[in-house]
């Protein structure tokens, strides 16, 4: 398995499990709000245009996303294979990617989601706040990001399962434990020798 992505609810530590996975898989990590983070914070174009989003707590628009992750996508590191986190987080951005990897000759192997109970969550989104100072960390934006991915991202795991690349990761214990259910799926996945 070289080709995977991420989903859960904000919180449920797809950014920490991603970086896992990919350290063991030996493949990027390729994380949309990270991305989006560094163009705000070196003050580009794409940063201007995606600021108010996060800072409301809504998605950047699908056009926007899609043309960075082409972009990145196309990175000669990406070639072996990614972990996406955070993307896709609708369903046309799932198309698109669709259309991205085919034009490439791949697809995806996986969807792996995080599942964790919502109280369990807002709880660790407001202790990262402290950590963090994520500007998408206060009780309003973290409460309207959980709407968001309710309405708009949880569909995709239908879509997945569909296509039968679809796993669930219980993702409420310690770090350690998940990483090891995380990584379990990822051997499982892996295409015999
Ligand atoms: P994350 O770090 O993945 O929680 O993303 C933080 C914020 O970046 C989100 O709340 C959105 O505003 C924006 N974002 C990240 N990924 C996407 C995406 N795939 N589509 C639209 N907006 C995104």
């Amino acid at each position: 398995m070289t080709t995977v992505l991420l989903m859960g609810p904000p919180g449920a530590g797809k950014g920490t499990h991603a970086g896992h996975l990919a350290g063991h898989l030996g493949v990027p990590v390729i994380s949309t709000g990270d991305l989006f983070r560094r163009n705000i914070a070196e003050q580009t174009e794409l940063g201007r245009t995606a600021q108010a989003y996060l800072d409301a707590g809504e998605y950047v628009p699908d056009e926007v996303t899609n043309d960075m992750v082409r972009d990145r996508l196309a990175a000669p590191d990406a070639r072996p294979g990614f972990v996406l986190d955070g993307y896709p987080r609708t369903l046309h951005q799932a198309k698109v990617l669709d259309e991205i990897l085919g034009a490439q000759g791949r697809s995806l192997d996986a969807a792996l989601v995080l599942r964790v109970e919502v109280d369990a969550l807002v709880a660790r989104l407001l202790r990262r706040a402290e950590i963090e100072h994520r500007s998408d960390d206060t009780e309003d934006v973290i409460r309207r990001r959980f709407e968001v991915y309710h309405d708009q991202t949880a569909p995709l795991v239908d879509f997945y399962a569909e296509r039968g690349i679809h796993y669930e990761v219980d993702a409420s214990p310690d770090v350690d434990t998940v990483r090891a259910s995380v990584w379990q799926v990822a051997v499982e996945l892996k295409p015999a020798a």
